[in-house]
């Protein structure tokens, strides 16, 4: 046994672990209950869908990004960071290969995956370049600044080579609190790029996720209104034993 627990314990993440999360991780094997779609037990789902609300008005997430009554956003559990990141890299591939057949339908499916390309900071998580591999795209590093965030101008340089030589850019996976030393990239300038250049922005904020709940951390934040998809690892900072993983 690795004892991620441990005071000693330096390596990888600090996993949470509490009281209260071992009683409901033994409440839900208690119950066994199968939650993979709203019809297998509504209770489950309803339940997944309020308890997001909640986490999500915690960081004070914008309301597009929480259900509410009868909202389109909304909050769902994955089993860790790696999947969330997947998930909206095959989100926004799927969107973009519609939005560009519906305007060249002559182009295949393939056509367009051969073109499309994803891009993350040079600090990002191996996650990210792992999402892209299995998505089967491709993925450029945007250099970071000499305080390891990336800022605006570089994604912008890297996105005009990229469309001169007729690639599709169409995600970017901003990181707040990357995983080297904790740098938090310029969402307010990279959103307003992502937004209006059609890329799908998600946040990836695994670890330093948790921290928004402060309000004298909550700035580190400001620009997720830009942001198509956003995750945080309760599961790291947030007493909750793995694996927690929200995703809005
Ligand atoms: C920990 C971490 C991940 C990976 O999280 P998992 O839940 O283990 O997949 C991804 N990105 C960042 C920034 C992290 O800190």
């Amino acid at each position: 046994v690795t004892h991620w627990h441990s005071p000693y314990f330096f390596a990888y993440y600090p996993a949470a672990s509490s009281f209260p999360a071992l009683l409901a991780d033994m409440l839900c094997g208690g119950i066994g209950c199968v939650g993979f779609s709203w019809a297998s037990s509504p209770a489950c789902t309803e339940l997944e869908t309020v308890m997001l609300d909640w986490l999500g008005k915690m960081i004070n997430l914008p309301e597009e990004f929480l259900a509410g009554k009868d909202g389109q956003g909304g909050g769902v559990i994955q089993g860790s960071a790696s999947e969330a990141t997947l998930m909206a890299l095959l989100a926004a591939r799927t969107k973009t290969i519609r939005t560009v057949q519906s305007e060249k339908p002559e182009l295949t499916e393939a056509d367009i995956m051969g073109r499309l390309v994803a891009y993350a900071s040079d600090q990002a998580h191996s996650s990210v370049e792992r999402a892209a591999l299995i998505g089967g795209v491709k993925i450029k590093n945007v250099s970071s600044d000499d305080t390891f965030r990336v800022c605006g101008s570089a994604l912008k340089k890297v996105l005009d080579e990229d469309k001169a030589s007729g690639l599709i850019p169409f995600f970017f996976c901003a990181t707040l609190g990357t995983t080297p030393c904790c740098s938090f990239d310029k969402l307010l300038e990279l959103g307003p790029i992502c937004n209006k250049e059609n890329i799908w922005m998600h946040i990836d904020a695994a670890y330093a996720g948790s921290a928004f709940i402060c309000p004298e951390f909550r700035h580190l934040l400001n620009g997720v209104e830009f942001a198509d998809s956003f995750n945080f690892n309760p599961h790291k900072w947030l007493l909750v034993n793995f694996d927690c993983s929200t995703m809005w």
